[in-house]
């Protein structure tokens, strides 16, 4: 994994966070992020299952989505040397998050021009990466993607991107991001889990059945708990990988680590959405609905598994004193409670971020504090409410330097646990 942070470095990000911010329009003001959240239905809802299959447009080409986290909904043959492939929502509406991932081969040594082109109303965001062991990845290189050149001109977001691919009888891998499912979460937490202070167990099932897995980082004795939260929303890789980094320096082995973890005890749901994940979803759960708006209604099992388990905690006498979901953005940004509102640690939230910035030269981080009267629906404000952790929403930006993203989760967790043991 060290390999896959390390080869994705700073500056070839840096470069295609401006070719994106200009691509869309944005320019150096800081990233306002959502709009207050709507009450959405968060009944099961249809959604559209993918043909599993190889796709034979010509040429010799080959292009499969038979394998976990693929996402690949046609493919056809373009131009004399262009492979045009589609990749469609699981259903609408939908967020505009449109991951794509799938193979290519073909019969003979050859050079094509992959253009990648979405449902119709949605935008390229993803820059794509490439692997050839499905392990370790690297962007393409900028002079070989093509973004839609009419986007530039009118200054909308583009609609397609053309990658310039040399093929053989070997297989390469094209993906939105990192390529990181189920199988690949488990090993890392069954790893964690040889560890004598951690457990792994099970608080649920998906709706397909897959399990929804906990790690729990000891004290056992200790009533004092910290709930860690990601990938509810499948392609937010980035997201993941901080929160890899933030509970990894939390089970290591010096003073500081091990004084929390005699103090406190952190509880982990690594992959909330393992069906959303394995399926190559945009953004919803096999029920067709974003399950970070289902924390009120709770109407699906992956919500309520986390409720299940949290309040079996406080009817303990347990209390929660922090709460953190990893997810991904456009840029950084932290989702916060709104400051006139006091959890089990009044002050934590901005006195980790203040922390942060302090740690990092240059870094300004773009906090987004809800409203006070922010509807219940998401995972951060709905925890707050329902058992006054702190909270906070902690995006990682698409595109941030993954040896950046390492260090982030890595500061968050050691200023948490500095800032959480002085109290
Ligand atoms: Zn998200």
């Amino acid at each position: 994994m060290h390999k896959i942070i390390n080869a994705i470095n700073s500056r070839t990000f840096g470069l295609l966070v401006l070719v994106f911010l200009a691509s869309c329009g944005i320019k150096d003001s800081k990233w306002k992020g959502q709009p207050p959240l709507k009450k959405v239905d968060t009944s099961t809802r249809p959604i559209q299952f993918q043909l599993k299959k190889t796709y034979e447009p010509g040429l010799g080409v080959y292009l499969s989505n038979e394998f976990a986290g693929a996402r690949l909904n046609g493919a056809a043959l373009t131009g004399p040397d262009e492979v045009s492939v589609l990749i469609t929502p699981e259903n609408t509406p939908i967020n505009s998050s449109p991951w794509y991932a799938f193979k290519v081969w073909s019969d003979k040594p050859q050079n094509i021009h992959l253009k990648i082109t979405y449902t119709a109303g949605y935008s390229h965001r993803y820059y794509p990466k490439l692997s050839y062991d499905r392990k370790n990845w690297l962007p393409v290189d900028s002079a070989s993607c093509h973004l839609d050149p009419a986007a530039n001109n009118k200054k909308e977001s583009p609609k397609f991107c053309i990658i310039d691919l040399p093929v053989n009888k070997d297989t390469v891998w094209i993906a939105a991001q990192e390529l990181i499912v189920s199988s690949d979460i488990n090993r890392w937490a069954e790893n964690l889990a040889d560890s004598s202070f951690i457990q792994l167990s099970e608080i649920g099932q998906s709706r397909e059945g897959r399990p929804i897995k906990m790690l729990e980082i000891d004290n056992p004795e200790s009533n004092k708990l910290v709930m860690v939260l990601s990938r509810q929303h499948p392609p937010e890789v980035t997201g993941w990988l901080a929160m890899k980094a933030f509970v990894e320096r939390i089970c290591e082995n010096d003073s500081l680590a091990k004084a929390f973890r005699n103090e406190y005890c952190t509880y982990v749901v690594p992959c909330m959405n393992p069906d959303g994940v394995d399926n190559g979803h945009w953004r919803h759960s096999s029920a067709g609905i974003d399950l970070n708006r289902d924390w009120e209604a709770f109407n699906q099992p992956e919500t309520q598994a986390v409720r299940k388990f949290m309040q079996g905690k406080i009817l303990r006498k347990n209390t929660f004193y922090l709460a953190i979901d990893f997810h991904s953005t456009i840029e950084d940004i932290y989702y916060t409670i709104a400051p006139q509102l006091k959890g089990n640690m009044p002050g934590l939230v901005p006195q980790i971020i203040k922390a942060m910035a302090e740690d990092l030269p240059g870094y300004d981080p773009n906090i987004r504090p809800n409203e006070k009267d922010a509807l219940h629906i998401n995972s951060t404000v709905s925890i707050f409410h329902s058992f006054h952790a702190e909270a906070f929403t902690y995006e990682v930006g698409d595109n941030t330097p993954r040896d950046l993203i390492q260090k982030k989760g890595e500061l968050t967790a050691e200023n948490t646990m500095q800032l959480m043991l002085n109290r």
